[in-house]
């Protein structure tokens, strides 16, 4: 009985822990700088001629945060399983995940506690440039309120997902949050203005999709279990709310959420062909073709900039030195090095880990 007493308690306490906070830190703040109109042509074309199975085929990499001893209680099996299953929801709308090569690490117990203050550059370092990057750690936090996790949009320099490996279940997290790196708003999105029920001003409000209705902010207290809305509010109108809590990208109890609606779906193509055209699986895998390579360094000879592949995300600082022992350049974690300033030559290209008595050099030739 005590157990039972017990259970209920552990019940309503995470259930109402869980009710109180938002899930998703993701915030919208700006829209892509993209062609409308191209956008609005494409719309009608994929709107009277649906893709019927997948034709784009999306890379992902997923890094696992761990601590300094390289420890963890995440699963990383049951990490790519929910991305797996997340295909589900998305293989309807033409678009499929795929995990190119290994899970990463990084090693770093301050980075378990994962803030999206600083805009992930601490991590920054880790990323691979062909696919997108999700960081899955223990807690993550927008600003000083802990979320299941959150995802730049598209149209920002850095994009990247960020996931909460404990709010994790039934891909739904991942699909949310791969939908807004695909540029999806909140359903109740109202930064851009609110969408009215009659849907009059779908196109530049709200989440500027029309065939999602105008969301109140859904959540369990206006959601029940049947996932029916129950609540009452009405528009600025006085119209009285139609939401649909299927919708992966709106705040109804995660069992409700299971869905994208058909322009959602050629919104994320579209953005696929605008923001991810350069992203493909067989980059990744051709820059480590010796699986104990840790250090990939190319493009030697370079022209206008050097990048280092960084396969176990060491921490390092990079120093390049011309044929004198000159130090031309100096930096630490950035894996991109701008050549700009370098004159032609040969030089030697300098890691040293800053963790470890690690080291690795190499030559390249800078010729412009
Ligand atoms: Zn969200």
């Amino acid at each position: 009985m005590r157990h039972l007493l017990l259970f209920f308690i552990c019940l309503f306490v995470s259930t109402l822990a869980f009710a109180q906070s938002p899930i998703c830190g993701t915030t919208a703040s700006t829209l892509p700088d993209m062609d409308w109109k191209k956008y609005e042509a494409f719309k009608k074309e994929r709107l009277n001629n649906p893709l019927k199975s997948p034709e784009y085929t999306f890379p992902v990499q997923i890094h696992v945060i761990r601590n300094d001893k390289g420890q963890t209680d995440i699963d990383v099996n049951s990490i790519l399983d929910e991305l797996i299953f997340s295909n589900s929801y998305f293989t309807g709308h033409g678009i499929e995940f795929v995990h190119c090569g290994d899970v990463r690490y990084i090693d770093n117990s301050e980075y378990q506690r994962f803030g999206s203050q600083t805009d992930g550059q601490e991590v920054s370092y880790c990323s691979v440039s062909d696919a997108l990057n999700i960081f899955v750690t223990n807690t993550v936090f927008a600003g000083n309120v802990q979320v299941c996790g959150y995802a730049h949009f598209p149209w920002f320099d850095t994009k990247m997902v960020v996931i909460a490996d404990k709010c994790n279940s039934d891909g739904y997290l991942f699909a949310h949050e791969l939908g807004h790196a695909l540029g999806l708003f909140h359903t109740h999105e109202t930064f851009f203005g609110e969408e009215l029920v009659n849907g009059s001003n779908c196109e530049a409000s709200g989440d500027f999709i029309c065939d999602t209705p105008a969301d109140p902010l859904l959540g369990w207290n206006n959601v029940d279990p049947f996932c029916v809305y129950t609540g009452d509010d009405r528009d600025a109108q006085g119209a009285t709310y139609e939401p649909v809590p299927a919708f992966i990208m709106s705040y109804a109890r995660s069992s409700c959420r299971r869905r994208f609606s058909p322009e959602q779906g050629i919104r994320m193509q579209f953005m696929i062909e605008e923001y991810y055209a350069d992203y493909l699986c067989e980059n990744i895998i051709a820059r480590t073709p010796n699986s104990d390579a840790l250090i990939t360094i190319f493009p030697n000879p370079a022209t206008e900039f050097v990048r280092v592949h960084n396969r176990e995300c060491a921490e390092f600082e990079i120093k390049l030195y011309d044929t004198t022992g000159r130090t031309v350049l100096s930096q630490q974690n950035d894996t991109y090095i701008d050549l700009e300033r370098v004159q032609n030559g040969i030089y030697y290209l300098h890691l040293q880990d800053l963790r470890s008595d690690w080291s690795y050099a190499q030559s390249i030739l800078v010729q412009k």
